[in-house]
């Protein structure tokens, strides 16, 4: 038997592994010692009620939050250990981000909106133009390639994000409750066309959401509950909790 208090160590082949996050804001513990992996071109569902900790592990995976502790891994490299320079270079050129209401840019159309981490890449504006359009077209909204984000529907507006976040061809893209704002259809539309480019471009997604029906899109779940990752979907983990508790 283990007697030792130690963390698994990264697997094998994983894209990025999380050992132990602990974070807490204020006396809220937000994360208590969240362990997870997400293997290089997997969609990964992670589920849970509000106030889980869902966004907290999705900021600190994607190196937008620091944990209180605990180790990330990305590549090899603690994200801890990199100053921050590298971590947004990081961001910017290996991981895409995608928050519940997408966080277009109002004032650019669909086009400049998706062009523009291109453009931070140094990539000219014609070349980034033509992929921003390839990337539109990807998820079905070429049509609107002129348009503001006021002027699109919610799911629209969805796509351009997607395709925003994964234009770079980042190794993984992080989608928080990204059909959140959705009803079912232009949800069900937002994640078929997800699961399609991710798989073709081989690029990991972990997806949070709290719909059975849209972590079903994801090749595996895990429930996050209190600020502890466990295998399954939530449903399984409730039962689990409610029969230990009971
Ligand atoms: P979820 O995304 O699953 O709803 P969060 O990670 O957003 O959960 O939040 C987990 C807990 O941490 C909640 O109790 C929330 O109120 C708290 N929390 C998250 N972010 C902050 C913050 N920036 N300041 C204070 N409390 C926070
Ligand atoms: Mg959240």
């Amino acid at each position: 038997m283990n007697t030792r208090e130690e963390q698994p160590s990264s697997e094998a082949g994983a894209l990025i592994s999380a050992r132990g996050l602990r974070k807490s804001y204020g006396r809220t513990e937000a994360l208590r010692g969240a362990s997870l992996d997400l293997h290089e071109g997997e969609i990964l569902a992670v589920t849970g009620t509000s106030g889980s900790g869902k966004s907290t592990l999705l900021h600190c995976l994607s190196g937008i939050v620091r944990p209180d502790e605990g180790v990330v891994t990305y590549g090899g490299e603690q994200l801890g250990l990199l100053s921050e320079a590298r971590l947004s270079e990081f961001r910017r050129h290996d991981f895409g981000v995608v928050f519940q209401f997408g966080q277009l840019i109002p004032e650019l159309t669909a086009l400049d909106n998706v062009a523009l981490p291109l453009l931070l890449a140094g990539i000219r504006r014609g070349p980034a133009n033509e992929r921003a359009g390839e990337w539109l077209e990807r998820f079905g909204v070429r049509g609107q390639a002129d348009l503001r984000p006021g002027e699109m529907s919610g799911g629209q507006s969805q796509r351009v994000a997607l395709a925003r976040a994964l234009v770079t061809g980042p190794k993984a893209v992080f989608a928080d409750e990204p059909t959140g704002a959705l009803d079912t259809l232009a949800g069900e539309q937002v994640m078929t066309a997800l699961v399609h480019t991710a798989k073709e471009a081989g690029t990991a997604v972990l997806l949070i959401t709290h719909d059975a029906q849209i972590a079903a899109y994801a090749d595996r779940e895990v429930a996050l509950r209190d600020g502890v990752v466990h295998s399954g979907s939530a449903d399984t983990v409730g039962r689990e909790a409610a029969r230990h508790e009971g």
